[in-house]
């Protein structure tokens, strides 16, 4: 048995426990017997989560801590990306948006039975793939991260989705947490998108569980505030801290021709250079967005305020009504951090200006360390 096997036992064995010894009683008594499954699936889900985001904690904190791309007064405004990834790991917006999505999947699930339509497997194309599932989990992965790169794209294009999106840039302390930083609804078309390609290319489900937990440790990776890149061969395979600290860059690449932002790619950079939009800077940015009063802008705004700002964003958007900022809302001047810095007083002239301020454009990004 490989200790893969050990890890899946487990997390089925737990499964059980938690449901028998914990949720059954309590559902059960209060009359909602019907809601066992959906639990059952909750806490796997869960114990997924658990899992997932302790690995890339134990692994990202003491990297954060060692070699830190920008280095803190203190650390307050990174609670709320722990927040988002706590309700974001541990299950609570995926099983709302299996909730959401649940009748929609049954709807289609039930046209393509009574239409007798098997949606096809990449197994059925590719027959060795049965026999080499590595091989196959791996061109699942490239599939879905082609359809994550459009959608990532799309996002900064669509001015009503820029407004929802662009409360996950405007954090200005970017950590392993960020990852999760994204308005609900922006979390439930994601869901979607990544639901129906899964689908569509029929993804085996038991493929699904893990290609998730890959993509979220390395996503965690990627917005780690570490100085790390993968070295000259490496960053052209897989998305690395520095590459997507470029795609947050509070101010665009210079002379870039995409005007709505560069480095798109989640996992691997190839759909970047594929379709023009890859940057390789030198440097470490500062991250963020111009705090211009638009929706999403502000790096200070608490949980709630940013779930209302996305939403009240994305009615302006699609009322039409201004917010055309936004998209090249990154266009400040501020430097870049320089590489290889670890002095703790370079925050005070190098980190960008409080969200607050309306002086963002001062040539020396100005110097209010909060
Ligand atoms: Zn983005
Ligand atoms: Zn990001």
């Amino acid at each position: 048995m490989n200790p893969f096997d050990g890890l899946l036992d487990t997390v089925v064995t737990l499964q059980g426990w938690l449901l028998d010894r914990v949720l059954q009683a309590p559902l059960l008594a209060l009359g909602l017997g019907s809601y066992l499954e959906m639990a059952f699936n909750g806490i796997e889900f869960f114990l997924w989560g658990v899992l997932q985001i302790g690995t890339a904690y134990l692994l990202l904190r003491p990297l954060e801590a060692l070699w830190p791309a920008e280095v803190w007064p203190d650390r307050k405004a990174v609670r709320v990306d722990v927040l988002y990834t706590f309700l974001d790991r541990l299950g609570v917006i995926p099983l709302a948006v299996f909730a959401l999505l649940a009748p929609l999947f049954l709807l289609i699930d039930g046209w393509l039975r009574l239409n007798d339509i098997i949606p096809p497997q990449l197994e059925d194309f590719f027959p060795a793939l049965e026999t080499r599932p590595l091989l196959g989990f791996l061109i699942y992965l490239a599939i879905l991260d082609f359809a994550e790169y459009w959608r990532h794209r799309l996002s900064h294009t669509a001015r009503w989705w820029w407004a929802l999106h662009a409360i996950h840039h405007s954090q200005r302390q970017m950590s392993m947490w960020t990852d999760s930083r994204n308005h609900l609804l922006d979390d439930l078309i994601s869901g979607v998108w990544f639901a129906v390609i899964a689908l569509l290319v029929g993804v085996p489900p038991g493929h699904f569980i893990g290609l998730l937990m890959v993509v979220k440790t390395i996503e965690n990776l990627s917005h780690a505030n570490v100085r790390l890149s993968f070295g000259p061969l490496g960053k052209h395979l897989l998305v690395d801290p520095r590459y997507h600290r470029w795609h947050h860059a509070l101010e665009l690449p210079a002379g870039r021709r995409y005007r709505n932002g560069s480095n798109f790619a989640i996992l691997f950079p190839l759909w970047d250079r594929l379709f023009g939009t890859q940057y390789f800077g030198a440097t470490l940015p500062p991250t963020g967005i111009a705090d211009d009063g638009s929706a999403g802008t502000s790096a200070r705004s608490g949980f709630w305020r940013q779930q209302k700002e996305g939403l009240q964003g994305l009615l302006a958007a699609l009322r039409n009504h201004g917010n055309r900022r936004t998209v090249t809302a990154h266009r400040v001047h501020s430097p870049a951090l320089p590489l290889a810095s670890h002095d703790s007083n370079a925050f005070s002239t190098h980190y960008p200006p409080s969200a607050n301020s309306r002086e963002d454009d001062g040539p020396s990004g100005s110097t209010h360390a909060r």
